[in-house]
């Protein structure tokens, strides 16, 4: 690649951010470089929050993602503690929380994304998301044996909370609209699996179930359920999903829709792109996509680099993620429908340790592989996935 002078803004210097601003570098960006984050920490990472940090395996500043050394070797300029809270998208320019102007040539958006609350749960002490270090120290203070947790959502996030908070002695149940836990990632089959491992942990699992209000009583927090029963609990986590981090994008013109919607390039506008959890971009394979993960986080971030720099392609990754509980890393590459059938590739679920292709229920194509706890099997199979989800022309 050749030499870029250009300036660059980069709004958001988490994981998705921080690579931006490496893989330009790398590339040949030799021009002005600014990093701007509403947090005052220097980017750390997410996953250990609900896992090692959580747990209390790892101390905060194992959570960094670059030492102070390595930021200072990509020469940028950082502003932190600030938050972005407009866009003049035709003059590329962002004000910030303290009024100040930040204008360039180039500018990504990196914001990432909100947890979604209960109305009802607004300002309620005991009343837990968990999207921060902040969040997950504040947490982790509570997680004590005997105390009462009950976790609403039993996606990822919440399956893994209540790993963790089981695992730490917590009295926990873990409520949700899924059937069992993760079972909108990981289809049927995979997902009473692991409700088996929190079952046997001591999770009490409600599958089926809406959560109708979180209120305060005399001595618990109450979890109302639309059945009628009322849950009592020390702490509550509300892992219900998260929204795009775009409130401040509202009267920038772009197109915002459920994430900011770019083309095949991750380009939502001229001279302005968007990367990681935020952006909804077209997979040239899979159509309108976005991915709250972190593996997408770092791998569009290449992507959108390498078109700032001059020599973008259409972003098409295979979507992946991992999750880590009960000491199983749990591995999905490409989707696992709901109706998909399974193909057993290796390994033996009586065993403990799989790999399965997941067919189409129309077609047969593969189109997902899913791993438990054989990670380098699970990558090997994922070649499956290579020919049938490659991108159209
Ligand atoms: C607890 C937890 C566990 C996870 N576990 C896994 C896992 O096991 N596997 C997996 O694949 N993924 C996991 N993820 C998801 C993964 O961490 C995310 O996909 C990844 O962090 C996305 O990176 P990002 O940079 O796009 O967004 P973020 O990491 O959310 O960063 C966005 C940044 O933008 C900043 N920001 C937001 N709004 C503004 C504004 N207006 N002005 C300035 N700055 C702003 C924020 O302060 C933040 O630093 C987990 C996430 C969480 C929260």
């Amino acid at each position: 690649m050749s030499e870029s002078h250009q300036d660059v803004l980069i709004v958001g210097a988490s994981a998705a951010g921080l690579s931006t601003a490496e893989a330009l570098r790398r590339g040949g960006h030799r021009g002005r470089l600014t990093l701007l984050d509403a947090e005052e920490r220097a980017p750390y990472d997410r996953p250990p929050l609900s896992k090692q940090l959580l747990s209390g395996q790892w101390e905060p500043s194992k959570v960094a993602l670059r030492t102070n050394e390595a930021l200072d070797a990509l020469g940028a300029e950082w502003v932190l503690g600030e938050r972005a809270e407009g866009l003049e998208t035709a003059a590329r320019s962002v004000r910030t929380s303290s009024g100040r102007i930040l204008t360039a040539d180039a500018i990504v958006v990196a914001t990432g994304v909100v947890p979604r609350r209960f109305p009802s749960s607004e300002g309620l002490e005991g009343a837990h998301v968990l999207r921060s270090l902040d969040d997950a120290l504040h947490l982790q203070g509570r997680l004590r044996p005997g105390n009462r947790l009950v976790v609403i959502g039993n996606g990822v996030l919440g399956s893994e909370i209540a790993c963790t908070a089981v695992t730490l002695g917590v009295d926990v149940t873990l409520v949700g609209r899924a059937v069992a836990p993760m079972s909108g990632t990981l289809g049927g089959f995979a997902s009473y699996l692991l409700a088996a491992k929190h079952e046997a942990a001591g999770v009490r699992l409600l599958g089926e179930s809406r959560v109708a209000s979180v209120s305060r009583g005399w001595t618990a927090i109450h979890v109302l359920l639309d059945s009628g029963e009322v849950l009592p609990a020390d702490d509550v986590v509300i892992a219900i999903g998260s929204d795009p981090a775009t409130d401040w994008l509202d009267h920038s013109g772009l197109d915002l829709n459920d994430g900011i919607v770019c083309d095949a390039f991750c380009r939502a506008a001229s001279g302005i792109w968007a990367v990681g959890d935020v952006a909804r971009w077209e997979h040239p394979g899979l159509g309108s996509l976005r991915l709250e993960n972190r593996t997408n986080a770092a791998e569009q971030a290449i992507a959108v680099a390498a078109d700032i720099l001059g020599s973008g392609e259409p972003y098409s990754p295979i979507p992946y993620f991992w999750t880590d509980q009960f000491g199983v890393r749990i591995q999905v590459h490409g989707v696992i429908p709901a109706n998909a059938r399974l193909r057993i590739t290796d390994g033996d679920p009586s065993s403990g340790r799989f790999v399965a292709v997941a067919l189409d229920a129309v077609d047969n194509r593969p189109v997902g592989v899913l791993g438990w706890a054989m990670p380098k099997q699970t990558r090997v199979r994922r070649a499956e996935l290579e020919s049938v989800m490659a991108p159209t022309p």
